[in-house]
């Protein structure tokens, strides 16, 4: 690839961020465009699993982002209605990487303190994409700031502005889809009478799931309620509508100040990745946002970018670097959406058929429950 001129990044969230320090590595210059004019606490909780921290542990200091979260071992699935446990899968790796929890402002800050240190990215703030278009052999990219307007010409833009991207739609590929589903999010910060879960705890129930874990290293819990979209009134209610849930829960529920709820929605499998003659490609939420019953959205967009890193350095052209990195990832983020997909029915079944699922899982040893998951966990980035 052309490495004369900086490749242009849109978005600096996980894959963005993640994406620019993967092109450092190799020695590609790279301008991340971010419209936020500063990057403040967006978003909420995430658990990190060790496929995407063998990325990020390349880029140093490892153990300071360690030190923002929390290490799990374990997800405990408990019933929704009693919270006994259902099954307790173990989440390190053999390796010894971690399995974290952390808040995605931890996360982002902790990439962005890395994006300041390196002399081949330039990060700039407050500044939105309004156009894109193939242009002398490249590809020119409209931005408007603060400071005035202007346009970058670059050999590629790699879009990574998230589940609504907007360049994704200046290309016409239309919106993300609803899913159906509604995620509440808050955060516990007074833990004297509530002791922040240990690892990852998630309540199952018929329509609903809830999904809580320590952030803010281990200051702080993270609580998630997941409901149909459809039930959506308001958080006043949301603690009448789990009232018949495990009272552990429900004193959480009670605990947090303020739910934020958060439409989930998704990007359709079929949307096509490459665009303008291969000057442009979708990353991270951007090409397959998913719901998060894998949690797997952020350790994706990590994923893909220390792959697109890696086919960019060594492909003879920038179409071939770009081929050979959607064959690479198409089908494993087929695999991780058709887990998502498994997820989405197991956890919510109705009684009885719960029961069922609850036997199954309940006779199923911890170490065949965690060889479920190797294909997904046990994931190494490429050499280089
Ligand atoms: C309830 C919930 C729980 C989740 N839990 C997990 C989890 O446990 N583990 C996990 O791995 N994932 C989880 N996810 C998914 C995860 O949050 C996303 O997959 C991840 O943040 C996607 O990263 P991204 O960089 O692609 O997009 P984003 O993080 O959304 O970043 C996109 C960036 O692009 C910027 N941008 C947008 N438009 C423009 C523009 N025109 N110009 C310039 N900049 C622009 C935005 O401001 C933003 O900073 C969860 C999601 C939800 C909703």
């Amino acid at each position: 690839m052309e490495r004369a001129r900086p490749v242009v990044v849109a978005g600096a969230g996980m894959a963005g961020l993640t994406m620019a320090l993967e092109l450092a590595r190799r020695d590609i210059a790279s301008i991340v465009v971010e419209r936020a004019p500063r990057l403040e606490e967006v978003g909420a909780g995430l658990q990190l699993s060790p496929n995407a921290l063998r990325v990020l542990a390349r880029l140093g200091r490892l153990d300071d982002l360690k030190a923002r979260g929390t290490v799990a071992e374990t997800v405990t699935l408990r019933r929704g209605d009693t919270g006994r446990p259902i099954a307790s899968v173990p989440v390190a790796a053999d390796d010894g990487t971690p399995y974290l929890s952390i808040h995605r402002a931890d996360l982002q800050a902790w990439l962005a303190d890395a994006v300041a240190a390196s002399p081949l990215v330039d990060l700039r703030l407050g500044t939105g994409i309004t156009g894109v278009t193939q242009h002398g052999g490249g590809i020119r990219t409209d931005i408007s700031a603060a400071g005035g307007d202007g346009s970058l010409h670059a050999p590629l833009l790699i879009a990574a502005d998230g589940v609504n991207s907007p360049i994704s739609r200046m290309l016409g590929l239309g919106e993300a889809v609803a899913t159906g589903a509604l995620a509440w999010r808050g955060r516990i910060a007074d833990l004297s009478a509530l002791p922040p879960p240990a690892g990852i705890e998630a309540w199952l129930g018929p329509r609903r799931h809830a999904v809580a874990y320590p952030i803010a290293g281990g200051r702080e819990t993270n609580l998630v309620l997941i409901e149909p979209a459809t039930d959506m009134t308001d958080a006043a209610d949301l603690a009448r509508r789990f009232d018949r849930w495990d009272r552990r829960l429900g004193a959480m529920i009670a605990a947090v100040g303020s739910f934020t709820a958060w439409p989930l929605k998704g990007v359709p499998p079929q949307r096509s990745w490459r665009h303008l003659d291969d000057r442009l490609i979708l990353i991270g939420d951007a090409a397959h946002g998913m719901l998060p019953y894998a949690a797997q959205g952020a350790a994706m967009a990590i994923e893909d970018a220390a792959v697109l890193a890696d086919h960019l350095d060594r492909a003879p052209s920038l179409p071939a670097a770009l081929r050979g990195y959607e064959a690479e990832r198409r089908p494993r983020i087929d695999r991780v959406r058709a887990r998502v997909a498994f997820h989405r029915r197991v956890y919510h079944l109705p009684f009885p058929l719960s029961l069922a699922r609850n036997a199954v899982l309940a006779r199923r040893s911890p170490d065949s429950l965690a060889r479920d998951l190797a294909w997904l966990y046990d994931w190494y980035p490429p050499r280089g």
